[in-house]
């Protein structure tokens, strides 16, 4: 199996998204920020402050904040296919 490299889209490392840690089977924590994911959960939604921050301006989400959200969903379902 290939070695998953799930990047935090909240934090930038030099030209890049900060890679996320490997912990537990199928989960990534962001030593940063917090956030977590897990690719092999559809429905997972983390709550660390940066996404409790984005879910609370959803009703109103500028610009930047949609095509971040766009590229979480992009990158989780691209993991989620290999
Ligand atoms: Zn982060
Ligand atoms: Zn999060």
């Amino acid at each position: 199996m290939a070695e998953r490299i799930l990047r935090c889209p909240y934090c930038v490392l030099e030209n890049d998204f900060r890679p996320m840690l490997r912990k537990r089977e199928g989960w990534f924590i962001c030593s940063k920020c917090g956030h977590r994911a897990n690719p092999g959960l559809a429905h997972f939604t983390c709550c660390c402050k940066k996404c409790e921050e984005l879910n609370r301006a959803a009703s109103m989400p500028t610009h930047e904040e949609r095509i971040l959200k766009a590229e979480t969903f992009l990158r989780v379902s691209r993991l989620g296919e290999i």
